[in-house]
């Protein structure tokens, strides 16, 4: 097993295939861009499913792929699939533009779970967030998914210039349809200008929800062991929604999960100013798992060790920290 010194088993593994993506969103990928790993210093396919299946030997149970965009790997289907037989619970988070063409994939491997980021029901502001006219696509791909049975979760991160508004629209979405809206508070990446004056908290969410169904249809339901969101339903609803609160109200004392990043890095927080590299131990021979033991036996208690508001709100700290796109989210 794997644990760290605050005795927290990590058995859920965040793989990101790619730095690159087909969006632009402002708050995760920096205006001028990022530097991007040279490819030989990308994990290949081989090398993904052998790390991977390293994980899984030292109990990891959970595995889902993220990016940049997962699905503009040119291997995708091959490593979604090759995963897809590991003895583990497969997810992925996908921008949702290419979804179509990997519902077959999807279905073969045993994926079940896809999260798909989605700021806003406006095609403009689609336009404006992510720098790209791709809003019908995403849309008519969430549908998809669920027509084919897949569990459906919409990220949407709220920011008060931006959606703070559609609050209620995404949760009217759960009326009728069996998805889960997942609102996350925005966070300080490298180059993404984090200001918490932008973000909305849980509770203003909450405060929102109380406010336009009545305090009485906002059910707060069980979260599940290990999740990072604070779970909620409407009175009736097929759906429900959630929110991540990682600024307002962090939920590192249950966290289980390690990322690895695209060059085979491992982080073993999200806010982690530090990496452990794991590629290029492992293109030399050499046995890993003490290397996966080690960083993880050293992840800070709480957000990379900012464990106050003040400190996480530091601008001098995010630039310690890779930009969103480069972590995997
Ligand atoms: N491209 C895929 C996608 O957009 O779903 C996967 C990678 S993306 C980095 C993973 C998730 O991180 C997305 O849901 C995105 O909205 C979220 N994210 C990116 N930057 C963020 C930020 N600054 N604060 C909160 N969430 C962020
Ligand atoms: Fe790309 Fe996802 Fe980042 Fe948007 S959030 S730029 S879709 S990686």
């Amino acid at each position: 097993m794997i644990k760290d010194q605050q005795n927290r088993v990590h058995d859920y593994l965040r793989i990101s295939l790619t730095e690159r993506c087909n969006l632009r969103c402002f708050y995760c990928m920096p205006e001028e861009g990022v530097e991007l790993a040279p490819k030989s210093h990308l994990m290949t396919y081989e090398e993904i499913l052998a790390i991977a299946t390293t994980f899984v030997e030292m109990g990891v149970k959970k595995i889902r792929l993220t990016g940049g965009e997962p699905l503009v790997r040119k291997e995708a289907h091959v490593i979604i699939e090759a995963l897809g037989k590991l003895p583990i619970e497969l997810g992925i988070t996908t921008n949702g533009i290419l979804v179509d063409r990997f519902v077959d994939s999807f279905k073969k491997a045993g994926l079940k779970a896809v999260n798909i980021s989605l700021d806003t029901l406006d095609r403009d502001k689609f336009a404006l967030v992510t720098k790209r006219d791709d809003f019908e696509k995403v849309r008519e791909n969430i549908d998809l998914l669920l027509a084919e049975g897949f569990l459906v979760k919409i990220n949407v991160v709220l920011m008060r210039a931006i959606n703070f508004d559609e609050i209620i629209d995404f949760i009217n979405i759960t009326e009728h349809k069996n998805l889960q809206i997942q609102f996350i508070e925005f966070m300080p990446f490298d180059g993404n200008k984090w200001d918490w004056e932008k973000g909305i908290s849980l509770a203003e969410i909450i405060e929102k929800a109380n406010a336009h169904y009545q305090e009485s249809n906002v059910l707060r339901i069980e979260d599940k062991p290990n999740d990072t969101a604070v779970n909620y339903k409407i009175k009736g609803y097929k759906g429900s929604f959630a929110v991540i609160s990682t600024i307002t109200n962090p939920f590192c004392s249950t966290c289980n999960r390690i990322r690895l990043t695209a060059n085979g890095r491992i982080k073993n927080c999200l806010f982690s100013t530090g990496e452990t590299d794991l590629l290029t131990p492992f293109r030399a021979g050499e046995d890993i798992q003490p290397i996966i033991l080690k960083s993880i036996h050293s992840k800070a208690p709480e957000r990379g060790g900012w464990e106050s508001l003040e400190a996480f709100s530091k601008p001098e700290n995010h630039g310690q920290n890779r930009s969103m796109i480069l972590i995997g989210g």
